[in-house]
């Protein structure tokens, strides 16, 4: 909801900031005009009243562009109102229209995660294809990922600037040293290739700027003159290290997430590890595999895992048993069967094997084979 309004308002902020300027421009140089009057032909007078209109007219057509952007932004918000409203009015989590909107949900945020790692035209097909254009902040990531190609692969932080010089304001608001972080890294750049007083000069410039809440960070920067970008010395060898080009990109990035209310990390995430940590057990952590359970998404280490692993482990006021071989959970309706070597397995699936192996079962542990007729039922208590 927010990423529409905050584009809003900074394109309505745009055009009055533009339109306040010429319109300023537009009546001082009437004023001009009267006062020269008397002294300048009609000829020069009618061209320079000409020159005046054409300028507003190049006005309203850039009021005219911002105002059908502005009908955009005003028509996207007003969809995704109506989807949570929708929401609302849902009294039962088996009705169809609510598993409708549950498959457009996941569709929505399939399309966040796309955009986000740069499959952008991925995320478009199933944009068309589901209709949810008005969902996809498409122009928001086209701006965030080709920001983060330019400092990543072609270390510029030209686009990067740009954009700070257009949010100062909102980047003072929120703290955010980024354009500090970028002069410097323009800073150290000259000094690597070399152009000392270039940065001297750039330094004085730009860096001083920030001596309010920069300082010490600014000395280091100045003390940076004296060393060459080869050296050992551990603060500047760290801010001669290239890899301060990702960290730009992951700055860049996170700021941009933060001023338009965008978590830091996709929706499908943080949905996925809501569900991950209902299931996550001290038996999911273990090394030994065969204490995993299959059925787990948790134990599954290399893929899902992976997402539950900051997360707490799941409160459980009543223990499951649960099957080794089968997964499932075993109760009165399918009993725990305990084998002559202490190992306990579902009656399901022992019955499952002794009507393939001949009325025979093999232990998966420790491959001792009995007959079904010898597994004791237990009893839970
Ligand atoms: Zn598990």
């Amino acid at each position: 909801m927010k990423v529409p309004l905050e584009q809003l308002k900074r394109e309505a902020r745009q055009s009055q900031k533009l339109a306040e300027r010429e319109m300023q421009l537009a009546s001082s140089g009437l004023a001009d005009l009267a006062k020269k009057q008397s002294s300048i032909s009609a000829e020069e007078y009618t061209h320079a009243i000409d020159g005046l209109a054409d300028k507003l007219r190049v006005l309203r057509r850039k009021l005219e562009d911002s105002k059908q952007e502005e009908a955009l932004l005003i028509s996207r918000s007003r969809q995704r109102a109506a989807d949570l409203n929708e929401l609302s009015g849902f009294t039962s989590a088996t009705q169809p229209e609510f598993q409708r909107w549950c498959r457009t949900r996941l569709e929505r945020v399939l399309i966040d995660y796309m955009l986000r790692s740069g499959n952008v035209d991925t995320a478009k097909l199933l944009m068309e294809k589901s209709n949810l254009e008005h969902f996809a902040d498409t122009s928001l990531f086209a701006l965030v990922m080709s920001t983060e190609h330019e400092l990543r692969e072609q270390h510029s932080c030209r686009g990067a600037l740009h954009w700070c010089a257009e949010n100062r304001g909102v980047l003072r608001k929120i703290e955010s040293s980024l354009e500090f972080e970028l002069r410097l890294q323009e800073f150290i750049e000259m000094i690597r290739a070399k152009k000392s007083s270039e940065a001297i000069a750039y330094a004085k410039k730009h860096l001083t700027a920030w001596s309010d809440t920069q300082l010490p960070r600014i000395q280091r920067a100045m003390t940076l003159l004296a060393f060459s970008p080869t050296t050992g010395c551990p603060p500047y060898k760290h801010m001669f290290d290239v890899a301060r080009w990702d960290g730009l990109a992951h700055e860049f990035r996170m700021v941009i997430f933060k001023l338009y209310s965008l978590p830091s990390q996709p929706l499908l995430h943080l949905l996925l590890q809501t569900g991950l940590s209902a299931l996550k057990t001290p038996a999911c952590l273990s090394d030994d595999p065969s204490e995993h359970n299959r059925n787990c998404p948790v134990c599954q280490t290399d893929t899902l895992g992976k997402l539950a692993q900051g997360l707490p482990l799941s409160h459980h006021s009543n223990s499951n048993l649960v099957c080794r071989i089968s997964g499932e959970k075993m109760d009165e309706d399918n009993p725990p069967m305990r084998l002559p070597n202490g190992y306990v397995y579902s009656l399901i699936s022992l019955t499952d094997m002794a009507n393939k192996l001949d009325g025979k079962v093999k232990c998966p542990r420790s491959g001792e084979i009995f007959s079904l007729a010898d597994a004791k039922k237990l009893f839970i208590s």
